[in-house]
């Protein structure tokens, strides 16, 4: 059963995104109105809800096959009983896999590599997606970081190494104008930043916020000054809807640059035809696929969304065989502890890899060739051992 087109309103580029909020789907009893639920699943749910809170924007929940319980639209939003699995088949977890507290240097500020800062700025997205990494933080109720986005901008001042920042949460472009705005101002008028970076996975689950002229307009100003990209966060073909590629129009009419970061997931996106469109139709609505990220090993998100290495390679190289030169500029990414590393690809049973990033202690560990042997079910650099070319 597919919620009635009437649940909805006909054109959401009309709707009143702050209001909207508030009809967003966060209990069982409300999920219950739209989609079909069996008696165990709803005792399921209640149970994940407690671990990890469901906010689905009726927007998203209208994207969703209601009678597919393997819609892909479905898994990145509606929890399942597989998130009751803190760790499974695929190995251990952690719930801060990319190493961010111990880079966390106060008022939100996280600073891994000397020239990128990044700024906590909200910890409240329009929707919890069931893969997050961020999991153990987005959420939870905390208006600190904003408060504290001043302070932030004074240790970025005070720290001439850093060429970015990346405004991040949570997500930033769910907070008011107002403070979007106060945020970006504090950063304006820093020499040696050359660009900042707003991360934001709002164009795909809530586009209602990019046709709020007062902020496009300062998006646009601001951008005069101080180069604004936008990292965004597709990962299917089906999120690509047309008031999807209306709000990103609007971020490009403005002289944004809006680059994707996808996350290769089980069951979402790990087919050759999914992501061939994917990268597709990003191209087609002036969208730059950057990273496809491996799944990280996250708790209650690892067990049931990753893809062993040895698979995922094969998939996103049969993929890029069938992409021209723009489409398939994303790089295969792991979002390591020690820095991110990309995946270029496998000679024979072995990974060759590339760091592309490293530690502030560790600089001589950018640009290294890693050599991995694969194995059939390792989803992550630490299950691969270590082999000579
Ligand atoms: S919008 Fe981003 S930070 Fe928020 S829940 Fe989704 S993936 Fe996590």
């Amino acid at each position: 059963m597919k919620p009635p087109a009437e649940t909805f309103p006909a054109d959401w580029s009309t709707v009143d995104w702050k209001a909207e909020l508030k009809n967003n789907i966060t209990s069982v009893e409300q999920l219950g109105q739209y989609l079909p639920l069996s008696e165990d699943e709803k005792a399921d749910l209640d149970k994940i809800i407690e671990a990890h809170p469901m906010n689905i924007p009726r927007y998203y929940l209208s994207l969703i096959d209601g009678d597919a319980t393997e819609d892909p639209i479905r898994k990145l939003s509606v929890p399942t009983a597989d998130e009751l699995i803190v760790a499974g088949a695929m190995g251990e977890t952690t719930s801060d896999p990319y190493g961010d507290d111990k880079h966390d240097k106060g008022n939100g500020i996280l600073h891994k590599y000397s020239y990128t800062a990044l700024v906590v700025a909200t910890e409240y997205c329009s929707m919890y997606c069931r893969h997050c990494f961020r999991k153990r933080m987005v959420g939870l109720p905390n208006d600190q970081t904003v408060q504290n986005f001043q302070a932030a901008a004074k240790y970025i001042a005070a720290h001439p190494e850093i060429t970015n920042v990346v405004v991040s949460g949570g997500d930033p472009f769910l907070l008011p104008t107002d403070v979007i705005k106060a945020m970006l101002n504090a950063l304006r008028d820093i020499p040696h930043l050359n660009y900042v970076r707003i991360g934001t996975r709002a164009p795909v689950v809530y586009p209602m916020r990019f046709f709020d002229d007062e902020l496009i307009e300062f998006l646009k100003e601001f951008n005069r000054e101080k180069t604004l990209f936008v990292p965004t966060h597709f990962n299917h073909p089906r999120e690509i809807t047309p008031v999807a590629a209306q709000a990103v129009l609007r971020l490009r009419e403005a002289g944004l640059t809006v680059n994707n970061q996808a996350v290769f997931l089980r069951g979402v996106n790990d087919d050759v035809d999914t992501l061939v469109e994917l990268m597709n139709g990003l191209v087609r609505i002036g969208i730059s696929p950057y990273y496809l990220y491996q799944c990280m090993p996250v708790a209650r998100v690892r067990h049931h969304f990753q893809v062993p290495l040895k698979e995922g390679i094969d998939i996103i190289d049969a993929a890029r065989q069938r992409l021209d030169g723009y489409a398939k500029r994303f790089k295969f990414i792991l979002g390591h502890d020690i820095g991110k590393i990309e995946i270029c690809g496998r000679a024979g049973d072995k990974a060759i890899l590339k760091q592309i990033h490293a530690r502030q202690d560790h600089p001589e560990e950018a640009s290294r060739i890693l050599v991995r042997q694969l194995t059939e079910t390792g989803g992550w650099l630490d299950d691969l051992p270590e082999v000579e070319l």
